[in-house]
């Protein structure tokens, strides 16, 4: 029981142990939900700023729980990165995004590549590249048509990571740096690694236009991708008015809800056959 009361000396202690028994929960819950088939892809169209024309789909996974319904991957992917259980998910996850992409392109859809979100423990799992090649041989899904997207709390450990970078892109395989701009990556490693996308968090994305200061600092990241070569994205974008204003500054691809949401697979596959004519 919490209480309700916050001059109640024990509330914080009762919260705290509300929130840890939430976790415990949620951590023995997990593997019995991927046995039971409770996680699903979402997935959220990318679209070049130039032709407007689809050039991506991210998979965002989502767990459908017969007790509390949808559960947002914000509340589950940190519990399941603290017990390891990531790698087992993260694994189901790239199968899943291949598989279906797969899918999507013998049924004559246009080919389009699919991000799929790694996180950090599971890309430092010794086996790793060797799941992706897995993956990719048993569904039959070319290299070029899936790209990870790491986040830059990965690149502080620019030894270990350079080796496996280098030998997904020697497969053809495509890197995103995740949410950039709300971690610690250096501008060294961002130019020594092998990255080919630049994802700005939309954290940078959802003051502009209005706010002056935000507009140059999004300015200045967009010029910063380009001049390391790389392709820029921003992130959240959700007006009309950011849409243009991104445009006009020079970045390459948006994703948000201006355009979409991101969708279930029955959605998606409607949106590509839309896209056909
Ligand atoms: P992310 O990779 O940065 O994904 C973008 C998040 O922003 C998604 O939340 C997406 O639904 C949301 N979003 C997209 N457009 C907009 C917009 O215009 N406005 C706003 N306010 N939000 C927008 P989602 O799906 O809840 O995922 C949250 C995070 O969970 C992801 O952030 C990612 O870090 C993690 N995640 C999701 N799926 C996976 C997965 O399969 N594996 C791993 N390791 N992490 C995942
Ligand atoms: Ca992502
Ligand atoms: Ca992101
Ligand atoms: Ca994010």
């Amino acid at each position: 029981a919490k209480s309700e009361s916050l001059s109640d000396p024990h509330y914080f202690d009762y919260y705290l142990v509300d929130k840890l028994l939430e976790r415990v929960q949620i951590e023995k819950k997990l593997p019995r939900a991927l046995t039971d088939n409770e996680f699903e892809l979402f997935y959220q169209p990318k679209i070049d700023l130039t032709t407007q024309a689809l050039t991506g789909l991210e998979a965002l996974i989502r767990w459908n729980d017969p007790e509390h319904g949808r559960i947002s991957p914000a509340s589950f992917i940190p519990i399941a990165e603290d017990s390891g259980f990531i790698v087992e998910l993260g694994e189901w996850v790239l199968w899943e995004a291949c598989r279906t992409n797969k899918k999507w392109q013998d049924a004559g859809y246009p080919k389009l590549p699919i991000s799929v979100n790694v996180s950090a423990v599971q890309f430092r799992h010794p086996q790793f590249v060797r799941t992706v090649e897995t993956v990719l041989e048993q569904t039959g899904l070319e290299p070029k048509y899936l790209e990870l997207e790491v986040t830059e709390s990965l690149l502080n450990d620019p030894v270990l990571i350079k080796d496996r970078l280098d030998s997904l892109k020697q497969r053809g395989i495509s890197l995103s740096i995740d949410d950039f701009g709300t971690g610690y990556s250096s501008i060294y490693y961002l130019k020594e690694l092998p990255l080919q996308v630049l994802k700005i968090d939309r954290t940078f994305v959802q003051n502009t236009p209005s706010s002056p200061r935000d507009n140059s600092l999004l300015q200045s990241i967009i010029q910063l991708g380009k001049s390391l070569g790389l392709t820029v994205l921003a992130e959240g974008v959700e007006t009309k008015e950011q849409f243009d204003f991104l445009r006009q500054h020079d970045c390459d691809q948006i994703q948000g809800f201006y355009y979409s949401r991101p969708v279930d697979s029955d959605t998606m596959e409607e949106m590509l056959r839309i896209s056909l004519s």
